[in-house]
């Protein structure tokens, strides 16, 4: 890591307290498509510019600005234990040691399998792979499949990854398919999308009447976090379930961000309805990129080599991957961090809604376990059409001001905050008078 000189900071010269951010992110941009690896952290949202991080320990960011940051990102889920888990690191450390990739099986992968297998309910097998967006395309596959149908359904709002049966937007007037909502997914490929509204069974019970016997699956997070965090209400999942049933669809929870996260468990334990095919990402890689799917055996048994639906990955499985999954996973077992998480959240609504309701502005909050969404708007948050009500603007201004007191918050009012373990209340505090100087400037 290149140091930088601490008299950057001070650096009265410079209009600006982000000065060598600045300048790597244009130098990016000669290179790289808008300077960034994924869109959202090009802060296209909340303008400005991108800051760039050197490092990071335990709840904080540190940049190359040399300013730290309480991090609320936690790279997008993954981050629950914080930044550099000891435990977590010092595995990948010993597996270095060992080699990085040999494409054979390892014993590594069957322990991983097992441990997933032995948290999460509902479930036999696992196959592993290297992100969210492969574990929820391979689902797809896997379901279409198993059911011999072609069409599945999504909701609005809900992200299951980039791959192109998911880059979906609502069809236009009656039209019951959707339509591409990104150049270079053809229109063959959306028509087997179908898209229906978050916490609405009728608007489901609607696609699957105009649809007999063609939908192979439905797919939904069943706690949305990419419209913010959004609660499924009381009858939604169990009545999925039930539509499921009914019409034998195979019923796909996507818990990239809600696996391990609201409970060992999942959002399955959570709520207590069990999906057909599970799919997992962020937090089973402990920082580094890794995604699974996970189903009964009858189901899982229809993939490549025992089955017929082909999936496959030159690093999948890989073992300094599986050692940083595996030993997240264990930590997470032995502490069961799960409710201290939910406190900690908690008391951050709870103080952050006096501040928001001393300055007067519209606001609704949404949480559960270590996911929390503050929307500026008067309306209660269930869809994507009521998130898309919160008042952008001022959600960019608070964001800018949280930066400049040393709070890094998603550079968008579409994403959760995640709350890790590291989280203390020292951090909480830092957080409530940010929030307050922050509140005070909009
Ligand atoms: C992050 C996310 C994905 C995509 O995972 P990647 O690892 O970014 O490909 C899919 N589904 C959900 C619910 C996610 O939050």
């Amino acid at each position: 890591m290149q140091k930088q000189p601490k008299t950057w900071r001070h650096n009265t010269f410079t209009m600006s307290l982000y000065t060598r951010s600045s300048a790597l992110f244009l130098e990016a941009q000669k290179s790289i498509p808008g300077g960034v690896n994924s869109p959202v952290r090009a802060f296209k949202s909340v303008g400005g510019t991108p800051i760039f991080i050197q490092k990071a320990a335990g709840a904080y960011l540190y940049c190359e600005d040399q300013r730290s940051y309480i991090d609320y990102i936690n790279s997008w889920g993954p981050m629950i234990l914080g930044h550099n888990h000891p435990r977590v690191i010092e595995k990948i450390k010993s597996q270095l040691n060992r080699g990085t990739s040999f494409g054979t099986p390892t014993e590594l992968e069957t322990q991983m399998a097992e441990k997933i297998v032995s948290m999460v309910p509902g479930i036999d097998k696992v196959r592993m792979v290297n992100s969210g967006t492969e574990a929820c395309m391979s689902a797809i596959r896997l379901a279409r499949g198993y059911t011999e149908r072609e069409k599945i359904i999504k909701f609005e709002g809900c992200y299951h990854g980039h791959s192109d049966a998911f880059l979906i937007q609502a069809g236009s007037g009656a039209a019951t398919f959707g339509s591409p909502n990104s150049p270079g997914v053809t229109k063959g490929t959306a028509k087997d999308t179908l898209l229906a509204t978050y916490n609405d069974l009728e608007s489901v019970a609607r696609l699957i009447a105009q649809n007999p016997d063609q939908i192979a699956a439905i797919i939904l997070e069943p706690v949305a976090g990419n419209m913010g965090c959004v609660l499924p209400d009381d009858k939604f999942l169990p009545g999925l379930r039930q539509l499921c049933d009914k019409h034998k669809i195979l019923l796909i929870f996507d818990e990239v961000m809600t696996g391990f996260r609201l409970a060992l468990g999942g959002a399955q334990e959570k709520f207590g309805v069990l999906a057909d095919i599970v799919t997992f990402g962020k937090i089973i890689g402990g920082g580094l990129p890794v995604g699974a799917f996970a189903a009964r055996k009858e189901i899982m048994d229809f993939l490549s080599p025992l089955g017929p639906v082909y999936q496959a990955g030159t690093l999948s499985g890989n073992p300094i991957a599986m050692s940083a999954g595996l030993e997240t996973l264990t930590i997470l077992e032995e502490t069961k961090p799960f409710e201290a998480l939910e406190k900690t959240t908690e008391k951050l609504h709870q103080e952050i809604e006096i501040l928001l309701k001393e300055k007067g502005v519209p606001y609704s909050i949404n949480r559960l376990g270590s996911m929390f969404s503050v929307f500026f708007s008067s309306t209660k948050v269930v869809d994507f059409e009521t998130a898309k009500l919160a008042n952008n603007p001022m959600f960019s201004k608070f964001f800018h001001n949280m930066l400049e007191n040393g709070v890094y918050l998603p550079p968008s009012s579409f994403e959760t905050w995640f709350i890790s373990t590291e989280i203390k209340d020292l951090e909480l505090d830092k957080t409530l008078t940010a929030t307050q100087k922050a509140l005070s400037n909009l």
